[in-house]
């Protein structure tokens, strides 16, 4: 662990905030209030779930408005249903597409989007009703838009064989993310333009923050104050890369640190991520 060589959290206007919470600290705080325990959320005896936790994990620091999934991963279509069904959800209209959330992120959302209204800007779905709540099978499909151009380039390179990309065909969808990820690790990448982790580009199959219904993708995030203004009423940006995804968190930016997030600013974006050292390689600076 290189706690050490963290350097520390320095906000967009440049004031030193304070260092954050350990991510795995404010995690088993916000777990322990819900009466639940990280093992059986996120066990650690299983590397891909934990790696996905430390990705996408703000969520279950959220507030306790809104309720986080009971697993990192979930593995089949009925077990989804059963928690969007106890967990609620609502729809709202807008633009053109019907887009379901939690009751607190979807009245937070609206929020802003009169808010961003008044002054003339709008904040609208992005994919249609993909948008917001996405079932167990939406994740697989998405899973295997990346998944299976990245097969068949690296298949053409000769970085991977017919016999190889077969078998990861043929994988179990647990085994099959395991292996994309070592793969990973020699620069066989699977995101969408294959320079990056596929964790960048899509979430793996059971793991998506919008089968959690706590996620939007936005049209229009690449106007500073579209995200300022999302960041006001709860939502953030809290997967690297991945950058008309926003979260709600349901907290003030400024709490952030001590729900165990940290900030990172790339290309004038800030993403909160988990405060876990090392996660990020290359991307820390
Ligand atoms: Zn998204």
């Amino acid at each position: 662990m290189s706690t050490q060589s963290m350097t520390s959290n320095s906000s967009r206007d440049g004031k030193d905030l304070k260092e954050p919470t350990p991510f795995y600290e404010a995690l088993a705080k916000a777990l322990k209030k819900r009466k639940i325990n990280i093992e059986t959320v996120c066990p650690s005896s299983d590397p891909v779930s934990r790696r996905i936790l430390e990705e996408y994990g703000a969520i279950f620091v959220a507030d306790k408005k809104v309720i986080p999934p009971p697993v990192c991963v979930f593995t089949t279509e009925e077990q989804v249903t059963k928690f969007q069904e106890a967990a609620g959800f609502e729809a709202e209209f807008m633009s053109y597409d019907e887009v379901e959330l939690q009751p607190a992120a979807l009245k937070s959302l609206k929020k802003a989007r009169e808010e961003a209204q008044k002054e003339g800007l709008d904040i609208t779905p992005r994919d249609g009703a993909e948008a917001g709540r996405r079932n167990y099978e939406d994740s697989v499909r998405l899973w295997n838009s990346r998944f299976e151009p990245a097969l068949d380039y690296w298949l053409s390179q000769g970085r991977l064989t017919l016999e190889q990309v077969t078998r990861l065909r043929g994988l179990p969808l647990s085994q099959q993310v395991a292996e994309v990820l070592e793969l990973e690790k020699t620069g066989i990448y699977f995101s969408k333009d294959l320079s990056k982790s596929i964790l960048y580009s899509i979430a793996a199959p059971g793991a998506s923050q919008h089968i959690a219904m706590l996620a939007f993708d936005v049209n229009e995030f690449d106007n500073p104050r579209i995200r300022e203004i999302m960041g006001k009423h709860g939502w953030f940006q809290t997967v690297l890369s991945d950058l008309p995804h926003f979260t709600y968190l349901g907290l003030k930016e400024k709490d952030l640190p001590k729900h165990g997030l940290r900030s990172l600013e790339i290309n004038g974006q800030v993403f909160w991520i988990p405060n876990v050292p090392g996660v990020h390689p290359g991307l820390d600076k």
